[in-house]
């Protein structure tokens, strides 16, 4: 696998900023999306939010782990309706591709990029409140709904620094996820080039529960999960 093939799927950190950055945002991030998230994060600061980043790069090993825990029931896998659902009645298919609503293959997910991001308003967090990313949390009446209604129409302004939302309604694939940014002068280029080759490399090389079944429905998987996304 290219250095690029490694970067695209988890296994490559030399896109990623400094330590001292990382410090300094709480997350590590693609060292481009870096100044464009310093300003956004400033104007939001104006308008009285502050904005911080509850998860930021991903490595395939972080997400592999993710996923293996849900397949084996060990963290709960939900409906569409963020309730939990008994994975012992699911065929291994219904399980991956549940499993896939809510959260990425590994290989696949946007945070290994370092231009994806799930945010919230430091302000508005409750002391001692675990955050879920939950769509209770940024629903309108949610504790950061009024971050994501400015950040609604800053993104609709296109004056969101490059920032989009990809996954910003239920398309069937991903579930709307408000909380997740992406950094489109580096995700689009990354989305273009990423390719079923590229990750059916990577999960057979990998130790991931339900291998099988995710090699033998990919193609569905890279329509539905992965290029089905909101427009910038
Ligand atoms: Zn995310």
């Amino acid at each position: 696998m290219n250095k690029f093939s490694k970067l695209l799927t988890g296994k490559e950190r030399s896109h990623l900023c400094s330590s001292f950055m990382t410090k300094t945002l709480g997350a590590s991030i693609h060292k481009e999306a870096v100044n464009s998230f310093l300003e956004l994060r400033k104007e939001a600061g104006n308008h009285g939010f502050n904005l911080h980043i509850h998860s930021g790069f991903r490595s395939f090993e972080d997400q592999l782990s993710i996923w293996n825990r849900k397949a084996r029931g060990e963290l709960p896998v939900l409906n569409s309706d963020a309730i939990p659902i008994d994975i012992n009645s699911l065929t291994d298919k219904e399980l991956s591709f549940s499993i896939l609503r809510w959260s990425a293959l590994p290989g696949a997910s946007r945070h290994h990029w370092g231009t994806d991001i799930d945010v919230y308003d430091l302000n508005a967090k409750p002391e001692n409140y675990d955050i879920e990313l939950i769509p209770e949390e940024v629903n309108q009446e949610g504790i950061f709904g009024p971050l994501h209604d400015w950040l609604d129409i800053k993104i609709n302004e296109k004056s969101a620094y490059g920032f989009f939302r990809p996954y910003n309604m239920d398309r069937n694939g991903v579930v709307q996820e408000r909380w997740h940014l992406s950094y489109s002068p580096v995700s689009i280029p990354f989305l273009e080039q990423f390719s079923i080759d590229v990750l059916h490399k990577a999960i057979k090389q990998s130790d991931i529960l339900l291998k099988e079944t995710l090699l033998d429905n990919l193609s569905e998987i890279f329509n539905r999960f992965i290029i089905n996304i909101g427009k910038v």
